[in-house]
């Protein structure tokens, strides 16, 4: 295995000692990003259900497919088998990789393809660097899958936004009136408030754009998609309004909580 950086890549060689003690690892992972690195090789930035996203390079990847045949392209599911980088560093060195799902059904479509990229930016900015996150990884294979079906990609964006948001600790308090406590039964509608993380009774509270509302469905659709309840959801007979409202309800929960905008939402 050959550790030497290619030209004009920024990476220290290594010594025999430190190549000799190097860890290997094997892993299903989703590749998040792909750019050019030095002459020949790749910089991919991969999400792993037990160590979060790492970045590893691949090296002469450009020049040849062999170790890399069709497994590391944007958003495809693969066997990643990586050397660990010697002194602790975050550059790993990607040593093979087998495809297991390319996900193809996400590249029938310009819209499509930019949710799948502005999912993968809330999971980075959910889930540190090198930690683990299995439930989240599933999450993001799920929500793939839906992507590829036939199904509307506003509802696969919300059930996305709500469950990444519950399973990161973030989950939206439903069950009450976040300022007077009174327990919601289910009838009339509600304000969302994103300082309290939970909505308030009409009483406390009142809709606006700051504090959009949601109906009795509305409130239910959003309990079942914070649960990961998605067959319960998708069951449920939801206008397209009341999709909407749940959207702005994450989108000003997702504000509020993550303290910036995914880049990429500018595109969907
Ligand atoms: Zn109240």
């Amino acid at each position: 295995m050959c550790l030497r950086a290619s030209k004009g890549a920024r990476v220290k060689e290594v010594s025999v000692e430190e190549r000799q003690s190097v860890k290997t690892s094997i892993s299903p992972a989703i590749i998040t990003r792909v750019r050019d690195f030095g002459e020949a090789d790749l910089l991919v930035t991969f999400f792993t259900p037990e160590r979060g996203c790492l970045k590893g390079v691949a090296r002469a990847a450009r020049r040849s497919r062999r170790r890399f045949p069709n497994c590391l392209d944007l958003f495809c599911l693969s066997r990643v088998e990586y050397a660990e980088h010697p002194r602790g560093g975050e550059l790993h060195t990607m040593i093979s990789c087998r495809l297991l799902d390319g996900f193809e059904g996400l590249r029938r479509d310009w819209g499509i393809l930019t949710l799948a990229g502005y999912m993968v930016e809330v999971v980075e900015m959910l889930s540190p660097p090198q930690t683990a996150d299995p439930s989240l990884f599933s999450l993001l294979l799920r929500t793939f899958k839906l992507l590829e079906g036939e199904i509307q990609p506003l509802n696969v964006q919300i059930f996305f936004e709500a469950a990444a948001m519950a399973l990161g600790g973030y989950g939206i308090e439903l069950g009450r009136c976040c300022s007077c406590g009174r327990t919601y039964e289910g009838r009339g509608r509600a304000a969302f408030h994103p300082e309290k993380g939970g909505i308030v009774c009409l009483r406390c509270g009142s809709e606006s754009a700051l504090n959009p509302g949601l109906d009795p469905l509305g409130v239910q659709a959003l309990g079942h998609l914070q649960a990961l309840e998605w067959d319960l959801f998708e069951r449920m007979t939801l206008t397209r309004e009341i999709v909407q409202a749940i959207e702005r309800v994450n989108r000003r929960h997702m504000d509020y909580r993550l303290g910036r905008r995914p880049k990429s939402l500018a595109w969907l």
